[in-house]
């Protein structure tokens, strides 16, 4: 690419409403453009950025055997009527109108889309498990735009929907997901983290967030600095913001996460099993008569032990604390209870049991009249976690360490999701023996434009960018990976000699940038720094007459006299 054919809309101003150092850079770097809050134009410099993160993710989401489709962002809102949450999704779901009146929303996720697409055209248990994915704008009403495109309304996701005939398929495609976004972020040369995205979640429902840590990032990473052990601390804020509308007074709150940690202690003194200070949901689920799990009660700050414990140990304990019996979970609607974890379910809070099956059955009860019930539906919080305790230098939660705890930048989350859409749209495939098997599904987002602002973070000085430094130059996501200036000069060899070398590195497939511009030199190393073009060749008349080129990487300061053979294979 020529330089003077090229848009650089470089600016020497910090614009005064770009907030982090990643937004300011990418304005400033000519990446990026806001019209409207949360809302911005890719130029074409910034869009090579964007599509070469999203080759990276394409490629990963290929070899895990996952088809890509495009669906419209413009959603009918019957298919999210069906789910419920074109009343529960809150203000972030953009709602509209067409000529004829009838309703849209403009697609935060697709779910809806997924699974109608997977019912009208899934027949047999033969064709799963399936993966499809796609990448695509997602629209978000985001109460606070923010941080350029970390936090835009209008943004790029990768999305990918899984479907299975059973929870082990289910958790060998989870597995797969998990290994193709390491090494996704791994290949963008990011320092992150997979992370817990709530500490229960373990056993047969998983949710993993991975994050870029970097100290502008919104959410707080729980480590242990003596094994793998990570986890998201979600925020106690963040919790009563879920609530919207209609939380409950503060003071019943704390009842009900009082009563909570109560019925925890209950629950671990009786099965003898130490019960820790951090992060921790204590889930009991029932299924029905199909199989089909069924969430049925939530106590917060449980151990996460517990969650791997079936039904039966507690039985075996032989305490006062037995699970409900078949009768009173049939009267609930239920079958057989077990302890176990999901997410992105309603969560009941029973705030008046003394036992377990008072607890398993009160849940119900709960149900009806209490604001426990109210306080979680309401919110379709999808996550209660009581993190005010969590703090560095806790024990660590599975007995190794320390907690360390740093801030992250969330650029992926994985999900296993259950039946909770292929039931609400009866998407169903014919099982082995001829009969109706529910789809088992999970679901994994990528945020493509805000891992570009996060890499930005993780990589800058004051001059401006740097890009990550990938394990290939292949995956550079640098716009341009070298760049080749010809100083001024009367005579025309310079020009010559660095077209030259233009031309033979682009025949070798090299990213380069020729700053023919008709700038100063030292607006042009501005500019070039600031974008953070890895390699700089200075072609000059008098560097030239010895047969030599100056070369700088951009995260060295000292320049090198290279041949031209040095300064080619520096670049290739
Ligand atoms: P956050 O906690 O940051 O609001 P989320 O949990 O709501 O994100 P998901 O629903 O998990 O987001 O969406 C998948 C990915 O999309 C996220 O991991 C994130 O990288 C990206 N993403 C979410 N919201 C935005 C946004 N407003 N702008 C840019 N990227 C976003
Ligand atoms: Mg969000
Ligand atoms: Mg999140
Ligand atoms: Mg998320």
């Amino acid at each position: 690419m020529k330089a003077s054919q090229f848009l650089f809309a470089t600016l020497k101003e910090t614009p005064s409403d770009a907030d982090i150092v990643s937004s300011q850079l990418m304005v400033r770097a000519g990446l990026i453009r806001k019209i409207a809050s949360g809302l911005y134009i890719w130029l074409p410099m910034g869009l090579r950025v964007l599509q070469k993160v999203e080759r990276i993710v394409r490629e990963e989401m290929q070899n895990v055997g996952a088809q890509e489709v495009l669906m419209p962002m413009t959603q009918p809102a019957e298919l999210w009527q069906t789910t419920g949450r074109f009343d529960d999704y809150g203000p972030e779901l953009l709602r509209f109108k067409d000529r004829h009146d009838r309703d849209f929303v403009l697609g935060p996720t697709h779910e809806e889309v997924i699974t109608n697409l997977a019912q009208g055209e899934l027949r047999s248990y033969k064709q799963l498990p399936i993966t499809f994915f796609q990448i695509q704008g997602k629209f978000r009403d985001e109460i606070r735009p923010r941080f350029g495109v970390m936090r835009a309304r209008e943004f790029t996701m990768k999305d990918a929907y899984s479907f299975h005939v059973d929870q082990v398929s289910l958790a060998k495609t989870y597995h797969d997901m998990y290994e193709a976004y390491t090494r996704i972020f791994t290949r963008l040369g990011l320092d992150f983290r997979a992370v817990q995205a709530d500490t229960g979640s373990i056993g047969g429902f998983a949710s993993h967030e991975f994050h870029v840590l970097a100290d502008s990032g919104e959410d707080d990473i729980a480590f242990s600095d003596s094994s793998d052990y990570a986890a998201n601390v979600e925020l106690a804020e963040s919790i009563s913001f879920n609530m919207a509308e209609r939380q409950p007074p503060k003071q019943e709150r704390e009842d009900v996460l009082t009563e909570g940690m109560t019925t925890c202690k209950m629950v671990a003194e009786h099965l003898d099993i130490p019960l820790a200070n951090t992060v921790k949901t204590l889930i009991v689920h029932g299924h029905k008569e199909d199989g089909t799990p069924q969430l049925i009660a939530v106590v917060l700050r449980g151990d996460h032990q517990l969650n791997t414990i079936k039904a039966e140990k507690i039985e075996e304990a032989n305490v006062p604390l037995t699970l409900a019996s078949d009768e009173e979970l049939k009267a609930a609607g239920l079958h057989k209870g077990y302890i176990g974890v999901d997410l992105d379910m309603p969560v009941f809070v029973d705030r008046s049991a003394a036992t377990l099956s008072d607890f398993v059955t009160g849940a119900n009860k709960v149900n009806k009249h209490t604001i426990g019930m109210n306080w979680a539906r309401d919110a379709s919080i999808t996550r209660i976690v009581d993190v005010r305790n969590v703090q560095e230098g806790d024990p660590s939660p599975d007995g190794k360490g320390t907690l360390k705890i740093k801030r992250g930048i969330e650029v992926g989350h994985i999900f296993q999701l259950g039946d909770k859409y292929s039931q609400a749209m009866n998407a169903t495939v014919s099982g082995e023996d001829g009969k109706p098997v529910t789809m088992m599904m999970g679901c994994y987002g990528i945020g493509v434009s805000r891992i570009i602002a996060a890499a930005i973070e993780q990589n800058n000085d004051e001059n401006g960018i740097m890009w990550p430094q990938t394990p290939t130059v292949e995956d550079s996501i640098a716009p341009f990976e070298v760049a080749i200036i010809p100083m001024k000069s009367k005579e025309e060899t310079v020009m010559q000699t660095a077209t030259a070398l233009y031309e033979e590195l682009k025949a070798q497939g090299v990213n380069v940038l020729l700053d023919d511009r008709n700038e100063r030199p030292g607006v042009k190393f501005a500019d070039l720094e600031l974008i953070g073009i890895p390699h700089r060749i200075v072609v000059s008349d008098r560097n030239l007459a010895e047969g030599k080129f100056e070369y700088v990487n951009r995260r060295e300061s000292e320049k090198q006299m290279l041949s031209r053979e040095e300064v080619i294979a520096k670049v290739c």
